[in-house]
């Protein structure tokens, strides 16, 4: 298999390899998520000089030291405009980005409705284990009414997020949804993201056997169905809206919405559309005098 700009080399698994040890709770659902997504580079013949993988605090972020390749580590809630930003000056990169529900839903909603709205180049892996399991087990914005955590002992009394309901009213062009327990069903949706040109939605409804007791493996095992083997039309945003409601009986995991003809944010700027470079080509010294002088 051939890499995505070199022509020749062969991209495996063992290139993504790291020495450091997993610090994951056994049984978490990062594992699965990290052999997938290493699956879907390998097979989209990503290497990890042309991947760009961005990691927001939490214990996703946790495994941004043990899988090789370029990667950044952002603070709380904030990644996704530092991968924006990395997608727009490098477009030659694939450029995916990882955080949990509590950075994603919580401290930086607001970056990930603007991430929707420019439609950036960039795969976003956002794990929904409904809770805050790296500061051990507080209620986040998407975990159930109700539901009694360590910060909320008497139960949750607020709404919770729909994740797919606010991504497709906010005009998301890919969204899809995945059970961290189906690691074939991962390789296949990241693969779509990773293929797709603009912002990719994943949510991963990700086990953590740990904190979150009100949904564990056993119980999205017993719910989630493959709505790609379904007749169901992943070009019809409302069909995708009504597919992606039921997240208590039925739950459709797969693609639910993708626009065939997304056109991602740098190529929609009609100064750089028919532009060959990058922006990171275009970097020189400028001389700021002019500027700097009337300060004086
Ligand atoms: Fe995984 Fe939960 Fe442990 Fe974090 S606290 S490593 S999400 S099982
Ligand atoms: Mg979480």
């Amino acid at each position: 298999m051939s890499c995505n700009s070199c022509s020749t080399k062969t991209v495996g698994l063992a290139e993504y390899a790291s020495p450091n040890a997993l610090t994951w709770c056994p049984g978490c659902g990062n594992f699965g998520i990290q052999v997938a997504l290493k699956q879907a580079l390998v097979a989209q013949g990503v290497t990890p000089h042309q991947a760009m993988l961005c990691f927001d605090v939490g214990c996703n972020g946790n495994g941004s030291d043990k899988i090789d390749g370029y990667r950044f580590h952002g603070l709380h809630g904030r990644i996704l405009p530092v991968a924006a930003g990395i997608a727009c000056a490098n477009k030659k990169l694939t450029v995916v980005a990882e955080a949990g529900d509590g950075a994603t839903f919580g401290e930086g909603v607001n970056h990930f409705v603007h991430a929707v709205r420019g439609n950036f180049d960039i795969t976003f892996l956002c794990h929904n284990n409904e809770n805050y399991g790296l500061t051990k087990g507080q209620a986040s914005a998407t975990t159930r009414e109700d539901v009694a955590m360590n910060s909320n002992p008497d139960g949750v009394t607020s709404t919770p997020i729909h994740p797919q309901r606010l991504a497709l009213s906010l005009g998301a062009t890919f969204s899809a949804r995945i059970f961290s327990g189906d690691i074939a069903g991962m390789n296949r949706v990241f693969q779509a993201a990773i293929a797709h040109k603009g912002f990719a939605f994943v949510e991963i409804l990700q086990n953590c056997p740990t904190y979150n007791k009100h949904t564990p493996h056993e119980w999205y095992q017993q719910r989630v169905y493959n709505i790609n083997e379904t007749d169901h039309d992943t070009s019809n945003r409302a069909a995708a809206v009504a597919a992606a409601e039921d997240i208590n009986e039925k739950v459709a995991t797969g693609i639910l919405y993708q626009d065939p003809n997304s056109v991602p944010f740098m190529m929609r700027d009609a100064v750089r559309k028919d532009l060959g470079a990058e922006l990171i080509d275009e970097v020189k010294t400028y001389d700021i005098t002019p500027y700097t002088s009337r300060m004086r």
